[in-house]
């Protein structure tokens, strides 16, 4: 993730911090170069622009470029300022699964990882928080999905609900939820069908589950190789059921990572998790601060 931009900026910055004094227009020059990088990332053009604006205005003030290491103070700027870009109000809080049982719900489109993701995510919750999970797969219409959720709670120890044929996804919702209460689980997470692209029956269904879960946290799960796409499906879906949260998987593929970087910008949604493989352990928290050191090594 983000080689390619950190490589990008590495030569930026090099020049800049080698230079002694610094003009506005040196100062501007850079920044230039700064937009391009990141719309070579995938980063969408309003992000690119605000961002380089908002480095600008605090740049090329006298205090920056009249002091002893201008080129530094405009790399802590750029650093600032992309934490600001990637955490938005503030950072992306653990997630709210205190009153157990307390319901996860799962959603995106086919293919993304979402089984995968739910699946890793119970993992971690069970390993690292010592908490009691189960899984339902909610995909009537495609029964090896139902499996395949099946055999990853085998393999790492979480309980899925059994299988029941001719339910719907609303009468499997409620079973979970029934279930995780008698069976006194902390978490239970829905992992809701995908379709290869948003249409109104998905829409109506994930929505009609949310409405008999009430979920705690409405995690959406996009790959993050689809870059810009993937932040155009994060804005539908939230219009559509309300997101509280991003998984971005396929992180591990993807050297520009623009969908991790104008996702917060665009759909003000907090990327929670990032997919770093397909091992079940391939999952690692987001964290702003974290992300801007790799970016700017
Ligand atoms: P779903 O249709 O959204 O439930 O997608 P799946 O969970 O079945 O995942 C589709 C494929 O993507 C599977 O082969 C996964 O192993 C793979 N996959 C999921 N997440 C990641 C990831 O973060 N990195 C990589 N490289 N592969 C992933």
């Amino acid at each position: 993730m983000f080689e390619s931009l950190s490589e990008r900026l590495g030569g930026v910055f090099d020049r800049l911090t080698k230079q002694g004094a610094l003009s506005a227009d040196d100062v501007k020059t850079a920044l230039r170069e700064v937009r391009t990088a990141l719309l070579e990332a995938d980063v969408s053009l309003p992000v690119a622009r605000q961002f380089v604006k908002s480095v600008e205005g605090k740049a090329t003030g006298a205090s920056v470029t009249k002091s002893v290491t201008p080129g530094q103070q405009v790399v802590k700027i750029v650093h600032d300022e992309l934490i600001a870009m990637l955490s938005g109000d503030g950072p992306a809080d653990a997630l709210k699964i205190d009153n157990p049982p307390a319901p996860i719900l799962m959603v995106g489109l086919q293919g993304s990882g979402k089984t995968t993701t739910t699946a890793k995510l119970a993992k971690r919750l069970k390993d690292r928080e010592g908490k009691r999970v189960l899984m339902a797969s909610l995909d009537t219409n495609r029964p090896a999905a139902m499996e395949q959720l099946a055999i990853l709670g085998t393999q790492i120890g979480v309980d899925t609900l059994p299988i029941i044929k001719g339910e719907t996804a609303v009468q499997i919702a409620k079973r979970a939820k029934q279930q995780a209460m008698l069976g006194g689980y902390d978490v239970y997470m829905l992992d809701t069908a995908g379709r290869l692209h948003i249409d109104e029956v998905l829409m109506d269904e994930v929505q009609a589950v949310r409405d008999v879960a009430n979920p705690r946290e409405t995690l959406l799960v996009v790959d993050g190789l689809t870059g810009q796409d993937a932040v155009n499906v994060a804005t539908e879906f939230d219009e559509k059921v309300g997101v509280s949260g991003v998984v971005l998987t396929r992180m591990d593929g993807d050297g520009r990572g623009g969908a991790a970087l104008s996702m917060r910008a665009v759909t003000g949604k907090p990327i929670r998790f990032v997919g770093l493989g397909e091992k079940m352990d391939a999952l690692e928290t987001f964290e702003a601060e974290r992300v801007a050191g790799r970016i700017l090594g």
